[in-house]
């Protein structure tokens, strides 16, 4: 709507407007209780119709089989960086990185802490513009997971397909953060899916954690209680406080999801923009430039430079006068970056590129 601006942020990222509308019209008096969904008791009867609700719809969406756990915790992707290991590890159990992007990097990083993790690949040398072919993978034999991003949300990394583990266990571990809900996906493929809200699906606070049940119940024993996946599951993710109202939030937006029809009608919609906005880059004779490998370019966050470095700060400052903002590009990479996740509408990608056109006639 008129008063609202085109949000290109990484996160926390755009919701779609149906949503926010729909909880302003129940924030003061929560479909009769009298209460807002923040002050309701995480255990009343109202309070757990959300989170079951909620739960039940991301299990339709994504067509989660029932062997699998769907917890809703706190902390980030950021915790489940130490979480993962200490839930599927021994300190001593080697694991595999596959490293196409710095939040991988992080994991990897983190997980040296309770386990001995191997970097099976880096991009790291190409800058991050790539993700290596799957059958060259050296991978560990006696390994207890493979962990991968499935998308790199600074460097616009993305697997399209994912690799086979080819260890003892054959457990593929995913940090879906910047690409949960984007598309379809076949669960059960994973050990552990793992996402921060706060990109596609709600506002941050909230952790969503799909596991094989199975893989829970061995956690080293010094594993914090709130990061024992045991705790949670035995517990609907309900054994401390939990973020009440970004779980409302994330359940307003999976009923839109399949509102709108589901992941499949989703990614379509995620392709059209994405195409929209690459052609203009590729079209622009070089002036804007995206790095990213053609086939593993990110339906998600599309970074991009400018042929004339010196022009980018004027980029994104003429660009927030029209009402697109949050285009700079993370601290570390430079230049630009628009996030056009779930919520992001066509007519932001089509604002944009007509920006880009004019912006480039301007300057070349
Ligand atoms: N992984 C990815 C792919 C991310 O994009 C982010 C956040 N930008 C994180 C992990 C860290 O998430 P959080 O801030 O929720 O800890």
């Amino acid at each position: 709507s008129e008063d609202r601006v085109f949000n290109f942020a990484a996160g926390p990222a755009i919701l779609p407007e149906n949503v926010l509308k729909k909880a302003q019209s129940e924030l003061y008096n929560y479909r009769g209780s009298g209460m807002s969904v923040m002050e309701m008791s995480h255990r009343g009867k109202e309070f757990l119709s959300i989170i079951q609700k909620a739960e039940s719809d991301l299990r339709a969406l994504l067509e989660i089989p029932d062997e699998y756990a769907v917890l809703f915790l706190q902390g980030g992707a950021t915790t489940q960086f130490a979480a993962i290991p200490l839930n599927l590890c021994t300190p001593d159990d080697p694991v595999d990185f596959l490293v196409t992007g710095s939040w991988g990097d992080k994991a990897f990083k983190e997980a040296q802490k309770y386990s001995q993790p191997k970097l099976i690949w880096s991009g790291k040398p190409e800058k991050y513009t790539k993700i290596p072919s799957f059958e060259d993978l050296e991978q560990t034999p006696d390994a207890k997971y493979l962990h991968i991003c499935a998308n790199e949300t600074i460097h616009g990394v993305e697997f399209k397909n994912y690799p086979t583990p080819k260890n003892a266990t054959g457990l593929l571990v995913a940090d879906m953060s910047s690409n949960f809900c984007s598309k379809p996906v076949d669960v059960s493929k994973f050990g552990v899916i793992y996402a921060g809200a706060q990109k596609n699906v709600g506002p941050s606070g909230v952790t969503i954690v799909i596991i094989r049940k199975d893989l829970i119940g061995n956690a080293q024993k010094t594993t914090p209680v709130m990061l024992d996946y045991k705790i949670h599951a035995e517990n609907n993710s309900l054994y401390n406080t939990p973020p009440c109202f970004g779980i409302y939030m994330c359940g307003l937006v999976f009923e839109d999801l399949l509102e709108q029809g589901g992941l499949k009608e989703v990614e379509k919609k995620n392709k059209k923009k994405a195409e929209i906005l690459y052609n203009a880059i590729d079209e622009s004779n070089g002036f804007f430039r995206c790095p990213v490998e053609k086939s593993v370019r990110s339906l998600m966050n599309v970074p991009f430079t400018l042929e004339k470095s010196e022009l980018e700060a004027e980029f994104v400052k003429e660009a927030a006068k029209e009402k697109m903002v949050q285009l700079k590009g993370h601290r570390s990479v430079g230049g630009m970056r628009a996030s056009i996740y779930n919520a992001m509408p066509l007519a932001g990608v089509e604002t944009l590129v007509a920006f880009m056109k004019d912006f480039q006639a301007r300057h070349a």
